[in-house]
């Protein structure tokens, strides 16, 4: 079983405003911002505004408007940061074998570069 929603986790602060982040997108379903730490030269986190924990909690539990309007908008930012054409990876990590440190649902989107192969 998923743990349950903690508020004061920091992407809750960061959807709050309460933790300045460099928002690239906002809607009624999500935010997305840059990595603190990135890892590929465009790398964006991209989270729902609903209260879920991760992928698990949010297929779950989240209403199919929901699911649509933060699918809908990660394909947007990625189109809306030009990286259609020379193409991206997305990525969420669940639970404690992914190393999931944020205990709200994010999915990372990486770009910029050639990523290189999958190391799992
Ligand atoms: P996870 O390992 O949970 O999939 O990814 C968490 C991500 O959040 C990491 O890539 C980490 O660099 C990023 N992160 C952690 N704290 C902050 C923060 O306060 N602000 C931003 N913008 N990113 C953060």
């Amino acid at each position: 079983a998923t743990q349950p929603y903690d508020d004061q986790n920091i992407f809750a602060k960061i959807l709050r405003g309460e933790i300045p982040s460099k928002r690239v997108y906002e809607d009624q379903w999500a935010i997305a911002f840059h990595d603190i730490a990135p890892v590929a030269p465009i790398h964006i986190l991209v989270i729902p505004t609903g209260r879920y924990v991760s992928w698990d909690d949010f297929s779950a539990k989240a209403s199919a408007e929901e699911i649509t309007g933060f699918v809908r908008a990660v394909g947007k930012v990625a189109r809306d940061l030009g990286l259609v054409a020379p193409g991206y990876r997305l990525l969420a990590n669940v639970g404690q074998h992914s190393g999931q440190e944020v205990p709200h649902l994010h999915v990372h989107l990486f770009g910029g570069q050639p990523l290189g192969p999958m190391l799992v």
